[in-house]
C-alpha cells in the first residue's frame, strides 16, 4: 500500500490533458515493469498490461481512465479533477494484487488517455485487436456523495449519453434600416431554442426516460447598431438516457433550422463536439457481478437513477458485454471536477477488491 499511494501521489503532481498523457502513461509503466510480471505494451492509445494463463480461457476486461481536466480559466493548465489519479493507481493495486496466482482466466489491463474528451475509448477500441476477444469489461468511477468504499450498480443505464451540439448559421448584411434587404439568423435560431420542449416531448412519446438540451450559448450579429445581424451560433448539450434519442434531437434541430434557413436563402453548418454515449451494462453481466460482490460480502447499492454526467466507457459496452460501476468517495466528499475535489487513497483498496472480486 505505501507503494501504491506514492504511485498516486506521483500520478497526482503530473496531471496531463487529453491526449497528452506522456508522462502519466510513463509512470504507470515503469511502476508495472517494476512491481509486476505483467506483459506491459506501451502504444499510442495507451497502455496495456496483460495476464496470460493459457489461449481458450475466458479473457476479461479491465479499463482505468488516466487524464485529467483543464483548470478552471486556466484551461491550458490541468489538475486531476475527476480522480483519474485514482483510477489507474486502483487498476496498478488489481495487478500487484495479481501477481504471483493463477485465476484461470486471461486478464488485460487497460490504461486509457482520453476519456475527457469522448475519444480514447473509440481510439482503442478501433485500433487494439485484443479487444474483440474479450469477454468481459469492466470499469469504474469514483462518486461522491455515498459511503466510502461502497460499490454503485445498476443495471441498464448506468450514465446518460451526451453531446454538444453547434449550429452555424450565416444570412446577409443589410443596413438596419432595410432589414428585408438582408437575412438574419436570428427568429430562426430563437425559434428552435423554444421549440426544444415539443422536439423532446414528440420524441419520448410519453415515455418517463431522461432527455434534455440545454442552452450553452446563442450568439447573433454584433453591436453595430447600423447593421442587421448577418450570421449566429446556437451552441446546445443534449442529454439522455439514450445516445438515439440524442441523434433524434440532433435531427429534428437541423431539419427545423435548415426549412427557415431555406425561407430567406441562407445557410447552416453543423458540428458536434464532446459525443458520449450511453453507458449502458449488458443485464447479465450486471447481475453476474452483483452475485459476485455479493457472495464476497461487499457493501453495495443499487441506484435507483443513471449518473447525469457521461463516460466514455459506453463506447466498450457497445461492443462487448461488461459493467460500469461506482465506488462511493464519501458523502460529504466534493463533487467531481469542483475545485475542491481531489481523489481520497481510502478507497483505493475497496475499489480494487471489487474488481478483484469480479475475477
Ligand atoms: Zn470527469
Ligand atoms: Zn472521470
Amino acid at each position: 500500500m505505501d507503494r501504491i499511494r506514492a504511485l498516486r501521489a506521483r500520478l497526482h503532481a503530473c496531471p496531463e490533458l487529453s491526449g497528452h498523457e506522456t508522462r502519466t502513461l510513463d509512470t504507470l509503466e515503469a511502476f508495472l515493469r517494476e512491481n509486476t510480471t505483467l506483459t506491459v505494451e506501451r502504444r499510442p492509445e495507451g497502455l496495456l498490461a496483460t495476464h496470460w494463463e493459457g489461449d481458450g480461457l475466458p479473457i476479461l476486461g479491465f479499463r482505468a481512465d488516466v487524464d485529467a481536466i483543464p483548470v478552471e480559466g486556466d484551461p491550458a493548465r490541468a489538475r486531476h479533477g475527476c480522480g483519474h489519479d485514482g483510477h489507474s493507481t486502483i487498476l496498478c493495486a488489481l495487478a500487484v494484487r495479481l501477481e504471483g496466482k493463477r485465476v484461470g482466466k486471461n486478464l488485460r489491463l487497460i490504461f486509457q488517455p482520453a476519456e475527457e474528451t469522448g475519444e480514447g475509448a473509440r481510439r482503442i477500441l478501433d485500433t487494439w485487436p485484443e479487444m474483440a476477444a474479450l469477454h468481459r469489461i469492466y470499469g469504474l468511477h469514483n462518486i461522491p456523495g455515498y459511503p466510502r468504499g461502497t460499490v454503485l450498480a445498476r443495471r441498464g443505464c448506468f450514465a446518460r449519453a451526451s453531446q454538444g451540439f453547434i449550429a452555424d448559421v450565416q444570412g446577409r448584411p443589410a443596413h438596419a434600416a432595410y432589414p428585408d434587404q438582408g437575412a438574419n439568423p436570428a427568429a430562426v435560431l430563437c425559434e428552435a431554442v423554444l421549440r426544444l420542449p415539443r422536439f423532446i416531448e414528440d420524441i419520448l412519446q410519453g415515455d418517463d426516460r431522461v432527455l434534455m438540451a440545454t442552452v450553452i450559448g446563442l450568439r447573433l450579429g454584433g453591436e453595430n447598431f447600423g447593421l442587421a445581424a448577418a450570421e449566429g451560433r446556437l451552441c446546445l448539450t443534449l442529454r439522455g438516457d439514450r445516445q438515439v434519442d440524442i441523434e433524434a434531437l440532433a435531427q429534428r434541430l437541423r431539419d427545423f433550422i435548415d426549412r427557415g434557413c431555406a425561407e430567406l436563402t441562407m445557410t447552416a453548418a453543423y458540428h458536434s463536439r464532446d459525443v458520449f454515449p450511453d453507458t449502458t451494462n449488458t443485464p447479465g453481466a450486471v447481475d453476474e457481478a452483483l452475485a459476485r460482490w455479493s457472495a464476497a460480502r461487499l457493501p453495495v447499492r443499487l441506484l435507483p437513477e443513471p449518473m447525469s454526467w457521461s463516460e466514455d466507457f459506453g463506447h466498450y459496452l457497445k461492443a462487448m458485454p461488461g459493467t460500469f460501476f461506482g465506488i462511493g468517495i464519501g458523502e460529504s466528499h466534493p463533487g467531481l471536477h469542483t475545485a475542491d475535489y481531489c481523489f481520497d487513497d481510502a478507497i483505493i483498496e475497496a475499489a480494487a477488491e471489487a474488481f478483484w472480486t469480479l475475477i
